[in-house]
């Protein structure tokens, strides 16, 4: 490749053209090295968050970097992170105090940082600051141009040489190397960029990103930006591809997978989508992920309900069974309309398994307002639940609310609820005890070398005796114990 030729201006073109010339940056860097470069990613946060790892991890390998299991010897570190709340933000604090040290054993070692806590100002500063030993910093906006950054970076600390020239970009150069490109916003969705799935049988598909809903604690929006649908022929190309190398399970992904098409030039419904997903041949099992309740049509539960490959699972986040506190939120239901949705699916397809979010000590939260949200947990009998204490973020609404719960008394309403929704997925998960169900089997066990394991329709987990080969194929398996979350099974032939 003649690199005194311009980048192409097109995506993904241009990025093709940057993966070719980051690997004459990595051969560089083997010479000296005397050996392989090798990459490693580590994830934080959600299933967006882990498609996107994907495709960093498409893009280093198509450069040429191997995979190195740990984080402290790989020479290209990757964080994508997440700030939906505090604690994430604090654990990549944690991670790269713990990496200075290696960093300094050895200087070539390249840190970068992506995701949503790198949309934040106030994030970048503090790393500008107090992690100056950061490489490369870039958000979520424009994950598919790591391999244009890691040339920039490259090319800039002058490490690597005889590779000639810099490159126009958006990216600004700080300090000695510290390569930041931050977007604010885009409309644009690059598609075709490569991916790893860490998984050869199943595989996220994003169908839109953003969110436009802005409920009161929730910092999505501002780092993840407006909602923005791909259009449904793309995303059913994406499905048959998967489809041809070997996945079986695709899950659909969408901060409110509900409100998918709107703003597309021919306006499709999600419930739509799923119906042309449906026909790809090779795809046997169909999940998504997130449903907000607000918007969940009875089109789709009818489309669910007569599938014979979307799972039976929903996961329908609750937040507050309060319906003062659900105002407060602004998520655009009460308590009464959610138990309604719910029972309503629970009718329609009746051996589906409804899971949740739930947040603890929103403000102005009281006991009383905790009694509505045991009495929904109660009522629709939920088969799983995420529970997290409110955690203030920076320029949300409720950020600046009064009536901020104080820790200790979140803690003991947490506790409250934790105990109530873990009696309810105990109860939900042992009346299947008996019943014999299909399985897609993931991995070994990591029970008993001679188990395997895998998940049913409703996302259960299950282990029972089996080989390796079995990996990736749906078999029938009698669901014999139940151990709380998960069962002991064994298979049926
Ligand atoms: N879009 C999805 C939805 O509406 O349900 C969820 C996205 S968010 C990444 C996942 C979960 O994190 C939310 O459902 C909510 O329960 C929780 N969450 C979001 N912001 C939070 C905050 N400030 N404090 C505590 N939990 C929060
Ligand atoms: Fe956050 Fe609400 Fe959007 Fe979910 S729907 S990402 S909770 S703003």
């Amino acid at each position: 490749m003649d690199i005194n030729i311009q980048p192409p201006e097109k995506e993904p073109e241009r990025q093709f053209y940057f993966m070719e010339l980051a690997a004459k940056l990595r051969e560089e860097f083997e010479a000296k090295k005397g050996g392989r470069a090798t990459y490693h990613v580590t994830t934080f946060g959600c299933q967006m968050n882990a498609r996107d790892s994907e495709k960093l991890a498409g893009i280093l390998e198509r450069i040429g970097f191997i995979e190195d299991q740990s984080e402290e010897s790989a020479d290209f570190v990757i964080f994508n992170t997440c700030t939906v709340r505090d604690n994430a933000d604090q654990r990549l604090y944690g991670r790269l105090g713990h990496l200075k040290g290696e960093k300094y054993r050895n200087p070539n070692r390249i840190i970068a940082l992506c995701g949503c806590m790198m949309q934040e100002e106030s994030a970048v500063e503090k790393i500008k600051k107090s992690y100056p030993y950061v490489n490369i910093i870039f958000g979520t906006h424009n994950i598919y141009k790591l391999a244009e950054l890691i040339c920039i970076q490259g090319l800039h600390t002058g490490e690597n040489t005889g590779t000639g020239n810099a490159f126009p970009t958006t990216a600004g150069i700080y300090g000695c190397g510290m390569v930041i490109d931050i977007l604010r916003g885009t409309d644009e969705v690059v598609e075709d960029i490569p991916s790893v799935r860490k998984y050869p049988f199943k595989s996220g598909v994003n169908i839109m990103f953003g969110c436009n809903n802005f409920c009161s604690y929730c910092i999505v929006p501002y780092v993840r930006g407006r909602e923005r649908s791909r259009k449904p022929k793309e995303i059913i190309r994406e499905i048959e591809r998967l489809a041809a190398d070997g996945v079986v399970e695709i899950m659909l992904l969408g901060q409110n997978v509900n409100s998918y098409g709107k703003g597309l030039e021919e306006e499709v419904s999600f419930a739509e989508l799923l119906k042309e997903a449906e026909k790809v041949e090779g795809i046997k099992r169909i999940r998504f992920m997130t449903s907000h309740p607000k918007d969940l049509s009875d089109e789709l539960i009818e489309v669910m309900s007569s599938s014979e490959k979307i799972c039976r699972h929903i996961h329908l986040p609750l937040q507050s069974g309060s319906s003062r506190i659900l105002k407060m939120m602004n998520r655009h239901y009460t308590k009464e309309s959610f138990i309604e949705l719910a029972l309503k699916i629970r009718e329609k397809i009746p051996d589906i398994a409804i899971t949740t979010d739930i947040i603890i000590g929103f403000p102005t939260e009281t006991k009383e307002d905790v009694n509505d949200t045991l009495e929904v947990i109660d009522r629709v009998g939920f088969d799983g639940a995420f529970t997290f204490i409110y955690s203030k973020r920076a320029n949300t609404p409720a950020a600046i609310m009064e009536g901020q719960v104080p820790p200790e008394e979140s803690r003991r309403q947490f506790d409250r609820v934790l105990t109530a929704v873990q009696e309810s997925s105990r109860k939900r998960a042992a009346e299947r005890t008996g019943r014999t169900e299909e399985v897609l089997v993931e991995e070994m066990s990591d029970h008993d070398p001679d188990f395997v394991s895998g998940r049913l329709s409703s996302n259960l987990v299950v282990h029972f005796k089996g080989e390796k080969e079995l990996i990736g194929s749906i078999v029938r398996v009698r669901l014999d114990e139940c151990r709380g979350f998960y069962y002991i099974g064994e298979r049926v032939i």
